[in-house]
Order: C-alpha cells, then structure tokens, then sequence
C-alpha cells in the first residue's frame, strides 16, 4: 500500500514564540486587561486561596469573556471537564439567544452547568432516576478558545457531591499535600506559607499514516494491533532514537506546537524515541492541575492537528507488539511560596536536611503504599506495557542514584553516632556535601518506575493515554500522609528533648531503614530483578483486575477520606469504574480478534491453501516432485485449526464471563479466561500465517508499512 503523502506548509504566526503565547487563553493578563481592578482582585483571590466568587463578580467575568471571545470568532462556549473515561467531555452552547437576538453569556453559565451526562461512568453513584451532575468552573486553570468555542474548565460533581472526574480529587490533594508539608517546611522556614505540586510530563506517542490506520480494525477500534508480524527490521538498530525527525512528522510537530503554545502550552521539548514511528513531546513543568489539563487538551490538539496531515497519532500503551510502548512520564516536585523546589539538593546544609526530609518522605510513601500507586496507573493499555519485555516491571521501586544511595545509607549506617551539642552534625553525618556531587551526577536508570532525577522525581510507569490526575491524586495523598505522620514522630522527639534538627535526623534514619527494600539502582527489566523483588517481598501485580483489588482495602478508604480526597463511597465507585473499563476494553479487542480471524485471516489462507493444493496436484500429475507444497499445506492447515478452534473457545469464554453479576469476577475471568488463555494462541496463528500467505493477498496492513513512516 502506498502513503498518502500530502505535505502541509506550516508557518508560525510570528518568527518570536512569545508573539503568540497564550492567544488563545483567557488568562491572568487578559484579565488584567479586560477587568475592572476590584473584579480583577477579586479573581486573582479565587485562583490563589480558592475563595468563592459571587454571583455579581461572576456576571462581570462572563460579560468580558464573551467580549473577548466573540473578538475572537467564537460563537460557543461549553464547560470542559474530566470524567471517569479518561477523555474530555463538553457540550456546547450557543452564545446567540434567540429571544433577545443577541450573544449573551450569564454569569451564572459561566460559574455552573447541568450537562445531561447521565451516561458518563459513575460506578453506582448515580442511581438512572437521580442522573444528574453538575459541573463548577475551576478559576485556577485559564479559561481558553479551542476550534471556536470557549472552553470553561470545570469540576463534574453528582448532585450529592461526589466527584464523577479526575479534577475534583486532584484539587483536593494539592490541599492535602500542602497542609501536611507546611509543618515540616516551618520547622526550616518559617516563611514559607504554601506548598504546591508542579508536574512536567513527558508525553511518548506513536504517528502512522491515516489511510493505513483506517485499513487497520483493530486500530481503529482499540488502538492497538492485536496482529502483526514484526518486521525485519525493528528497533535493533537503534537508529531512530534521536535520529533526525521525518519531514512529515516534523511538519505535523510544528504544527501543533504552534497550537498548543497559542493554547498557553509551554511545549519546549520535541525528538523521536525509541521504537521506530515513536515520538515525544514535552512541555515545561507547571503547577500540577494546570499541567494536567495542559496534557488533556495537547493530546486533544495533537489529534486534531494530525487529521489535517494525513496522520494518525496512537496514545495506546503498546500499539505494536515487538517494539517499545509508550508513556508519560510524570515529573513530579514540591514548590514553596518562597520559590524554593523542595527536591533541590542546595549548598547550605540547613537546606540540605529539608531537601533529605522530602526525599526521604517521598520515599517512605513509595514503600508504604506501592500497592495504590500501582493501581493508581491501572489500565487494560498499561497491562501490555508494564512487565512486558520493553517497559519498567510491574513491580514499583524507587532509583536514587550513586550519589543519594550513599548519602542515605551513609546515615542509617551513621544510626548510633552520637551527636554532641556543638558539634557539626551535617559533617558528623556527612550529608554537609550532597550538592557539589549531585549536580554532576546524571546517571539515569531507564529502568525505573519511579526515579529520582536531580531536582524532582519521574514517575514512569503512567500510561500514555492515561489522565495524569490520576496517579498525581495518589502520590499527592500518599506524601502527604507520610509527612503527616513524619511531623508527628518529629515531634515526640522534641518532645523527648531532642533538638529540632537531631530529632529530624532521628525520624530521618528510621525512615530509610524502614523503606530500604524499595530502593532499587540495578536493571529493572532483568529476571534477576523479579526474583530479588519477589525475595524482598515487593508486589508484582501484572494484571489490572488483581492491582485494583488494594481500592477495596479498609486502610485505602480510609487514607483518602482522612486527606479529604475521596470518601468510601467515591473510592469504591472508582474501583467498579476503572473494572468495567478494563472489562469492555478486553472484549471489545477480544472480539476484534475474532472477526479479523473468521472474516479476513481464514478466509484468505483458505484461499491461498486452495492454490497450494491446485499447485500440488499439477506438480503430482507431471511426475515432479511436490513436497515443498505439500509441507507449506500442511503447515497453514495447522496455524488455521488452531485459529479457528482458539477463537470458537475465547468467544465461549467471553459469553460465559458477560453473564458473571460481580464486576471482580467479570474482571478477573477476562483477564485470566480470555487475554492470557487465548491471545498469545491467537495471535501466534495469524503472525505465522502473515509469513505462510503471499503478500499480495494479506489483508491487514503489515507492521513495516505502518512503522517507517517518512
Ligand atoms: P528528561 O531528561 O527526563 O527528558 P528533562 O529535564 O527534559 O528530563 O525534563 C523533563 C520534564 O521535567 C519537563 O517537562 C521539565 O519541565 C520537567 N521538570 C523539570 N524540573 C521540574 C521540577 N522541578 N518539577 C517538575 N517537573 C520538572
Ligand atoms: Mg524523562
């Protein structure tokens, strides 16, 4: 099949990025600009302290926006949020009234709205008579124009309250985490007088052709394919990674890059990666909620970019079995209100003890809660993806490097010197000189699910289609539990007597003795490292019906509600959730499988089968030798009873496990009754048969002509 290759000239707006930036964002200048000073005071306190905005303040926001934005060509507007699918929803809304015959906009629209969401997932929150959500702007992530509609990012609660997003609970944890860190923070400094979570996330991605995804089903309905053989020449070479861009893609890079920064996206980053086809892109860090609808809304413009190049962008985790998956790694750190990064080894040995207590903390809550932060990255996608050959183990560890590896160690190690008023406790204890080493140590391990990377930590093992609030809600609640309890053992030392910064060394020991066993700097790929986790008793939790299992735990439902993150009932809701995703997304593939076997793969190894056997008795009848024929029949025959029989009995199994009430139960039979008793049977068949069949005849688009995309 040939590419359509049609090529799109880009041209920036302006030569000078900063032109441009945040056009298309209704953000804290153009408020500035389009507000009267007390409205504008009034704003800038919502988005700073979460205050309420009343409905007259309301009134006179929705009247500047819209004038802003019909300046722009916009005639709609919606609210834009998260529900539990993963995606983005909105519903738009004319600005134009009918009655009045002219473009209005209420306060009151702008601040609430009733979308009719009934069918969002809610996992039993919403009874089918009670349906109704609400959604509520959130004023601390910029109101900006997408394709000619104004996009209000808002909260989607039930009509009791409960959260049906991500969004809400991700707000709720930046106010967890910040009211644990601030004690500990003021026992350093007591400036400081809030604590916020920035995130930078590394987003990998696969580009093909548009005309050959659509020649793919099961592209097409799942994302990924479920046959394929790899082609001869994968990712051995190891040629593509940071090689040089193809034009194509290039194009499409710059074209959405430009959108994106228009969008007030600071995209900095662009190169290709590993596997051949895959790419990624960066944008600078942010605080953590703009960050995540940042994310959101890039893979929403990356998409519609891309149609316009002839391109399809895949975020599946693994859309080609053989070669890399994709990711997103999530660059996670703690900032203060004095613009100090909590994770950011310094010079003063003062600094360095609060830059050890966080990376301590941040550790200890790994160890303690590896479990959650597994299931929190729990997705049918991120199945092929985590413990398959080609991407961090499902086993959750922590790198530090060299450098920290010795420092900690050094201090547990250091447990029972004894340390005497004047003496120099920083020299004594050798964490006085972190900073001149760590600054050159850039030894990174690729292999890691969770690392720390110089100045922050990068949590890998997210999906590449996943919402990143997810994860980032769990790791939030889960340091903040930690330093919740870390103050608590700080200061039963004080009160014991201890100074504050022996008492903090103290606590500081227990805890890296405590989590040692989570602390990890070998190759997280090996098999040795399976054996050495499973021997330290760490979780390997592959499948996502077995990882979700730790939502339905006592202390899970309780952790949230005690950080005000999420109550019993929104925990288990999101259990139920995230299982019946997993649920459909495994029978829709499974049965994509199955109509590619019965409709296009048999059928045309039949054929080809038919032209063997024609091949054979020609041979026969002239007296020549035939048994290069003869063994190539038998071999489709064998690859074709076994494809057939395979899916006869996954298509048993599926209807079996569809009447199974439990959504655990359904879960886990589809994971273990369908995916691991057929799938690799299945596709084993058909990848052989793609060798057998000549190629004129294949039906599928093969993996070489979608990889090499140029
Ligand atoms: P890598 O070598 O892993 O590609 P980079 O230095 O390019 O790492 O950074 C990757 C991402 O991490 C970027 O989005 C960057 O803005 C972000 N980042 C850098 N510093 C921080 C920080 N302190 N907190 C959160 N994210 C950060
Ligand atoms: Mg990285």
């Amino acid at each position: 099949m040939v590419q359509a290759r049609q090529r799109v000239t880009v041209t920036p707006p302006s030569t000078k990025i900063s032109d441009y930036f945040g056009t298309n964002v209704y953000g804290i200048d153009q408020m500035k600009q389009t507000l009267a000073p007390s409205i504008f005071k009034k704003v800038v306190e919502a988005i700073d302290k979460g205050s309420k905005i009343d409905p007259a303040t309301a009134e006179e926001i929705a009247s500047a926006v819209k004038t802003w934005a019909l300046a722009k060509g916009v005639t709609h507007f919606t609210h834009w949020f998260q529900p539990l699918t993963g995606s983005t929803a909105e519903k738009h809304d004319s600005f134009f009234d009918a009655h009045a015959g002219m473009e209005k906009f209420k306060g009151s629209a702008l601040v609430q709205q009733e979308p009719d969401a009934s069918s969002f997932p809610h996992g039993g929150i919403r009874s089918t008579f009670e349906a109704r959500g609400y959604t509520a702007w959130d004023p601390s992530s910029p109101i900006f124009v997408f394709e000619k509609t104004l996009c209000i990012p808002t909260i989607f609660v039930s009509y009791t309250g409960e959260a049906l997003d991500y969004k809400t609970p991700l707000l709720k944890s930046m106010e967890a985490i910040n009211e644990a860190a601030l004690p500990i923070c003021q026992l350093f400094d007591r400036n400081i007088r809030k604590i916020n979570a920035s995130l930078g996330v590394e987003q990998e991605y696969f580009v093909i052709d548009k005309a050959l995804f659509a020649a793919r089903p099961d592209l097409v309905m799942g994302g990924r394919s479920v046959f394929g053989h790899n082609p001869a020449r994968g990712q051995q070479l190891e040629d593509h990674y940071f090689g040089s861009i193809p034009t194509r893609v290039k194009d499409f890079m710059m074209d959405f890059e430009i959108e994106a920064l228009k969008l007030g996206i600071p995209v900095s980053t662009r190169h290709n990666e590993v596997a051949p086809g895959q790419f990624e892109v960066a944008p600078i860090f942010e605080e953590i909620n703009k960050a995540t609808d940042h994310n959101q809304l890039l893979m929403d413009v990356m998409d519609k970019v891309a149609e316009k190049h002839d391109l399809k962008v895949l975020f599946h985790e693994k859309p080609f079995a053989g070669v890399n998956g994709s990711g997103k790694h999530n660059n996670w750190s703690l900032i203060t209100d004095t613009g100090v990064n909590l994770f950011q080894p310094s010079n003063s040995a003062r600094e360095n003890l609060q830059f050890l207590t966080f990376l301590v903390a941040t550790v200890k809550a790994v160890y303690d809660y590896a479990d959650l932060l597994r299931a929190s990255i729990a997705s049918a996608g991120n199945d092929f993806r985590l413990g398959a050959n080609e991407a961090p183990p499902a086993i959750i560890s922590v790198f530090l490097g060299a450098t920290l590896t010795e420092v900690l160690d050094e201090l547990e190690k250091n447990g029972n010197i004894k340390i005497e008023k004047g003496d120099n406790m920083y020299m004594k204890l050798g964490i006085s000189k972190i900073p001149e080493i760590i600054l050159d140590n850039t030894d990174r391990n690729r292999t890691s699910p969770f690392a720390f990377t110089g100045n922050k930590f990068e949590f890998r093992a997210v999906g590449s289609q996943a919402n990143v609030a997810g994860p980032m809600t769990t790791l939030n609640v889960i340091v903040a539990e930690t330093l919740k309890q870390m103050n608590k053992d700080i200061e039963k030392e004080m009160n014991a007597g201890k100074e504050k910064k022996i008492a903090i060394v103290n606590v500081l020991r227990k805890y890296i003795k405590d989590s040692k066993k989570i602390r990890f700097e070998g190759d997280g790929y090996s098999e040795e490292w399976e054996k050495e986790a499973a021997k330290r008793g760490l979780s390997n939790l592959k499948s996502t019906p077995e990882a979700l299992d730790v939502y339905e735990r006592k202390e899970t439902k309780e952790l949230f509600e005690r950080h005000n993150v999420l109550n019993p009932i929104e925990v288990h809701a999101r259990h139920e959730i995230m299982l019946e995703d997993f649920v459909k997304k495994v029978q829709i593939e499974s049965r994509v499988m199955g109509d590619l076997a019965l409709n296009h793969i048999i059928p045309t190894a039949i054929l080809y089968q038919n032209k063997l056997i024609e091949n054979a008795n020609g041979l026969k009848g002239l007296g020549l030798d035939h048994s290069a024929a003869v063994e190539t029949i038998k071999e489709v025959s064998k690859h074709l009873e076994s494809l057939k029989a395979n899916v006869t009995a996954m298509t048993e199994a599926r209807k079996k496990l569809n009447k199974e009430e439990d959504v655990v139960k359904r879960a886990k039979g589809y994971q273990k009754e369908v995916k691991e008793a057929f799938y690799d049977k299945i596709r084993y068949a058909v990848d052989k048969l793609e060798l057998l069949v000549d190629d004129e005849s294949w039906p599928l688009v093969k993996y070489r002509e979608m990889l090499f995309i140029r």
